[in-house]
């Protein structure tokens, strides 16, 4: 069975008028009218608890969209116990049969549940309709679909046979569960997670994040619906502690993908660490985590190209990816345009919810995060060596809404240069434009992470330099464009340093992963 190399899904773009947009506005009404219960899939039971959980968009928090059952203890012992029940027969599946079940879910999202998938996105996380898009319809389908793919390439990769004997790989799951665990901001990282696993013959424990569940329950519904046998992925909700505290103490505990903060990895990795001699096998620990990226620019770039990376990838979905340019280094020589950029960027935005598909920016996704960010603004409205260019105002009353920040420092070492904020905060640093050289050893030595990062430059030498220099600094780097908005199949996706193990999602080295082979040899 092989899979050719599938072509991106299409963008819709929901213009004005547009059919796509009278459809997704159709959904978007009946998704508010009616009031999810959801449960926890686990096997073949959907399994609701008394510990519910209300779910409200950022944007207009005082609406209620449904609720879900919280889950504990019990709860993941339960989804443990039925994915290793299913484990056996599903592994003995034909790929061909697996590969089937995976691309009729992309199928579907593509012709049947396009809305519902940004609908859900839309409500739940406060993302607009083309950052939706992008995620919810396009990445996921594009993850399923390039997945099978490049697993159809792994398969074939076989050794070396000669007279008198027949050699050959057999690629088997990973023997016991898998853990996903995915987070509130991208919908299609929910969609990537678990499956790619599953794909392999793995069995699935998955908790997404309490913030992401009403995209991700639609997503299970849809995979449900193209066949996946009960018991294959097991969705769950509950604390990240009582999940860790079962899962990395069993002993069938095979393997996590995951996509979340630094400070969560490395405690689950210590977990794992202190447990090693109680699995049957040393587990795969995949992960994709933190992010301080960067934009520098050298003298030789356009202003407007330089305020166009960063206003978009600094502030698309509020600035919520790992991916999102937060550091920016600009040369003295362009500074003041770039700047008078920015500011006339971040007066033009409109901020509201997504219901107006004119709003660029919505609400970030919860009150502790508004929280979090609102401290670092305050706090460089106060400090001596920072202030706010642009932006800077925040209100919680309706909905978590955080105005668009610029915030200049002297310092290029200042908190905001170094921590990792995840809402739509920039910071900019001017350098003497002599000082390229010297201001990439800063970029490179500033934050612990590698994510990803971009140089803006017209001049080749200047690009060469920064790509050599910066090679550990990013695990995507960009060069004359935005440091965000990554796509399946064109630019694998995942950086190293503390922003994880690299393992590229959506691409073969993935799916590797999640791959145990074994070496046949037959002599005759
Ligand atoms: N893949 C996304 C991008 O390139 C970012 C994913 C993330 O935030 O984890 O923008």
């Amino acid at each position: 069975f092989s899979y050719p190399l599938p072509v991106n899904e299409p963008v819709l773009n929901y213009a004005p008028g547009s059919k796509e947009r009278e459809q997704l506005k159709v959904t978007l009404a009946t998704l508010k009218a009616e009031t999810l219960d959801i449960p926890m899939y686990i096997g073949s039971e959907q399994v609701f608890t008394k510990n519910k959980i209300s779910i409200h968009p950022p944007h207009e928090r005082k609406y209620t969209l449904g609720q879900f059952s919280m889950g504990d203890k019990k709860h993941v012992q339960q989804a443990i116990d039925a994915a290793l029940a299913a484990k056996e027969k599903w592994a003995a599946l034909s790929w061909e049969s697996r590969a089937g079940i995976f691309l009729k879910a992309a199928d579907l999202i593509a012709t049947k549940y396009r809305f519902h998938m940004n609908g859900t996105t839309m409500l739940g996380q406060s993302k607009n309709a083309y950052q939706a898009e992008i995620d919810s319809a396009c990445e996921i389908i594009d993850f399923l679909r390039f997945n099978v793919h490049f697993l159809s390439e792994i398969y074939k990769q076989q050794p070396i046979s000669g007279p008198g004997m027949h050699n050959r790989l057999e690629y088997r799951p990973l023997e016991g569960f898998v853990l996903a665990v995915t987070p509130f901001n991208f919908t299609a990282i929910g969609g990537n997670l678990p499956t790619s696993a599953a794909m392999c013959g793995n069995v699935v424990v998955w908790k997404p994040a309490n913030t992401q569940v009403y995209s991700a329950q639609m997503f299970m519904r849809i995979l449900k619906e193209a066949g996946l046998p009960d018991g294959v992925i097991n969705l769950i909700y509950v604390n990240g502690p009582e999940l860790g505290e079962v899962c990395f103490s069993h002993r069938d505990f095979a393997g996590v993908h995951f996509t979340g903060s630094t400070g969560v990895f490395n405690t689950m990795w210590e977990t794992i660490g202190k447990n090693i001699g109680r699995y049957k096998s040393y587990p795969r620990i995949v992960g994709e985590t933190g992010g301080k990226d960067f934009v520098i620019a050298h003298k030789s770039a356009d202003p407007a190209v330089v305020a166009t990376a960063l206003l978009r990838g600094a502030f698309e979905f509020q600035g919520q990816k790992c991916s999102a340019a937060s550091r920016a280094y600009i040369p003295s020589n362009i500074a003041k345009e770039v700047k008078k950029k920015l500011v006339e960027g971040i007066n033009s935005f409109k901020m509201g919810m997504v219901e107006d598909f004119s709003n660029f920016i919505n609400a970030v996704i919860d009150e502790r995060s508004f929280d979090k960010i609102k401290n670092y603004i305050d706090k460089a409205k106060k400090d001596k060596d920072a202030s706010i260019l642009a932006g800077g105002s925040c209100d919680k009353k309706n909905g978590y809404f955080i105005q668009p920040t610029v915030i200049e420092t002297t310092n290029p070492q200042y908190l905001t240069m170094c921590e990792e904020i995840f809402g739509p905060v920039l910071t900019l640093y001017v350098y003497p434009a002599s000082a390229f050289e010297k201001t990439l050893d800063l970029v490179n030595n500033t934050s612990p992470y590698a994510l990803t990062g971009a140089i803006i430059s017209t001049d080749r030498a200047a690009v060469e330099l920064a790509t050599r220099k910066l090679e550990n600094a990013a695990g995507n780097f960009y060069i004359n464009d935005k440091p965000t908005g990554a796509v399946v199949g064109q630019q694998p996706f995942g950086g190293g340093r503390a922003s994880g193990t690299n393992d590229k999602a959506g691409f073969i080295l993935n799916l590797y992963r999640w791959l145990s082979a074994r070496t046949i040899k037959e002599t005759f």
